[in-house]
């Protein structure tokens, strides 16, 4: 499933090929993702220049004069900027052609999004979907204060708060385990019970594991690009994620599995207390 990470690099890759060119074409190749596709999507877009590209949480907004539309690749879409003669797959449900090239999505379990939001809707920040999110992780509001403030009276686990999304957002199921680890908390732990200096050192080590990442997705950003590019998932070496059994890379301690709120959580039970 596509991470914060994940969706900053995309936006990264594609964004020199969208912003400050034109729509010459929309192609719909079914009615929609996890919802319908906005009614008369190519007439809204085309013939309109993109003036920039940003992201919230795991939305990717490419903003127009008269409004933005947002991309969410759900849990399995993918995005490339191809020659506007490549033939689709199966996949491909979305073409938005920018110049002499296209932005294609494809989306094989469809819960991706492709969605309107007008100008005359109000800002985009207050969206139905974009509202509730909480801080961006990489933004400067986000640090210990901020993660100590906002958990005074979560009675849920560190690790499930983390996910909620409501405090911090894009902190997905491997990043949550992996910055746990790196700040030695134990994930079972609630979260009102966690004091200032350990939130200082988590939101270092979110900031961190998710640097680590879109740095090293940069270095495979030819993929989203190529017309038969990889996923562009990336690939780390994790020191706890999806490593139950094997030895703790710190204390040689077996990693152990847990789930919490029907998601697997890894820790190590010596090092994080
Ligand atoms: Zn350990």
């Amino acid at each position: 499933m596509p991470e914060l990470p994940e969706v900053e690099v995309t936006r990264r890759g594609v964004a020199p090929h969208l912003e400050g060119r034109t729509v010459t074409a929309v192609t719909l190749r079914h009615t929609g993702l996890r919802w319908p596709f906005p009614a008369d999507l190519g007439t809204t877009l085309v013939g309109h220049t993109i003036r920039s590209t940003g992201r919230r949480g795991k939305y990717l907004l490419v903003h127009f004069d008269h409004g933005t539309l947002l991309i969410h690749l759900g849990m399995s879409g993918h995005l490339r900027v191809l020659p506007p003669d490549t033939l689709p797959k199966k996949h491909d449900h979305f073409d938005m052609q920018v110049g002499d090239q296209v932005l294609r999505m494809s989306d094989p379990r469809r819960f991706g999004a492709v969605l309107w939001h007008a100008s005359n809707e109000g800002v985009i920040d207050n969206h139905l979907l974009l509202r509730t999110l909480g801080v961006e992780p990489l933004e400067a509001q986000f640090d210990g204060q901020w993660l100590y403030k906002h958990t005074r009276g979560r009675t849920a686990s560190i690790k499930q708060v983390l996910l909620a999304g409501d405090i911090v957002v894009g902190v997905g199921n491997i990043y949550a385990s992996e910055s746990l680890f790196r700040a030695r908390i134990n994930p079972r732990i609630a979260a009102h019970r966690i004091g200032l200096e350990r939130y200082v050192r988590l939101a270092q080590t979110i900031r961190e594991v998710l640097a680590e990442a879109i740095e090293q997705g940069g270095s495979t950003l030819k993929d989203f690009l190529a017309v038969n590019g990889q996923s562009g998932y990336f690939q780390q070496s994790y020191f706890v994620y999806a490593r139950t059994g094997e030895p703790c890379r710190i204390c040689k301690t077996p990693i152990r599995q847990i789930v919490q709120g029907q998601r697997s959580t890894f820790y190590c039970p010596n090092c994080q207390k």
